[in-house]
């Protein structure tokens, strides 16, 4: 069990809960819907995911 990724993941249910999802962390701006369909616990958009050279999501 990897105790880091499971604190991760709540944390990101958090921000679900506060109201944050499906806006980018980092610019604020609307996450695209088909992203938030393929990364539903996505926090940044395709553009600042890239920035941040996350290359997991290809969307
Ligand atoms: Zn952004």
């Amino acid at each position: 069990m990897n105790k880091e990724t499971e604190i991760d993941k709540l944390d990101e249910l958090e921000r679900v809960e506060r109201g944050a999802f499906g806006q980018c962390s980092t610019c604020g701006n609307e996450i695209e819907g088909k992203r938030l369909k393929a990364v539903p616990y996505a926090i940044n958009g395709i553009d600042c995911e890239n920035a941040e050279s996350y290359a997991e999501f290809e969307l």
